[in-house]
């Protein structure tokens, strides 16, 4: 059998302690409730916000070949140089999956080079979640789609550049509908967006929503090859004629 991927999930876990309606959905902490849905098909590391380096450690991220974010509230507080390095792991191969509110987080603004601003609401309202791409391996296992009875809203305009493909599409009952499965490649990295997942709401409970974190960690996995070269390409691989 094939090595288990090597996945962190990285959370601020601040929310979790402080506020009585999030601890109760979430007692362990967010990351604990989606490592628990992936514990067992591969190897799970955790990292949050208030660890040393944020738990984001050189030896942490060159063993990570996915991370998974989440953050909400303290996007500023994660130090840039920390950020630098994730970036620079994505650059190199590294898979990342963003969710939810970790939209707005700087790695993942960096890597898109966009605000990557939004529209939301907070209604408890019914979230159906369209596979528009039903060929692609993160919406395997999945239906035509994925019905969570309360979420927070995301709408239109998402302000991210056009992704290399869109899997999912959400619509909600207010009327908004939002690009909610989103994959990008950024150097050799890829990087998936992936929208469900507010606090207030047991989402990361839910079996088909464990099913695509699963299936997006598949995917973003690096490919085994060595890192490209850059730079000047001498010597030339083959004799070049003389041409003075
Ligand atoms: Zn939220």
């Amino acid at each position: 059998m094939a090595e288990a991927i090597k996945v962190t999930i990285w959370n601020e876990f601040r929310h979790e302690q402080s506020n009585e309606q999030v601890r109760s959905i979430y007692p362990d902490g967010i990351h604990r409730a989606i490592g628990e849905g992936l514990e067992g098909t591969f190897s799970v590391k955790y990292a949050v916000l208030d660890s040393h380096e944020h738990g984001l450690t050189e030896d942490v991220l060159n063993d990570t070949d996915v991370l998974i974010w989440w953050g909400h509230m303290a996007h500023g507080d994660v130090q840039d140089y920390i950020v630098d390095r994730v970036h620079d792991r994505v650059m190199k191969g590294m898979g990342l999956i963003v969710l939810h509110s970790a939209h707005f987080s700087k790695i993942f603004k960096k890597l898109m080079g966009t605000s990557c601003d939004l529209k939301w609401r907070e209604a408890r309202e019914k979230e159906r979640i369209w596979v528009v791409n039903p060929g692609h391996p993160i919406v395997e296992g999945i239906g035509e789609y994925i019905e969570l009875p309360e979420e927070e809203m995301y709408g239109e305009h998402f302000d991210i550049p056009q992704p290399d493909e869109l899997v999912m599409v959400s619509w909600f009952e207010g009327g908004e509908v939002f690009r909610s499965g989103c994959c990008y490649t950024r150097g050799a990295g890829k990087v998936f967006y992936f929208r469900p997942g507010h606090e207030t709401h047991p989402t990361y409970y839910n079996p088909d929503i464990r099913k695509v974190i699963a299936n997006g960690i598949r995917w973003a996995a690096p490919v085994a090859r060595s890192y490209p070269r850059y730079g000047h390409a001498v010597p030339s691989l083959e004799p070049i004629k003389d041409k003075g």
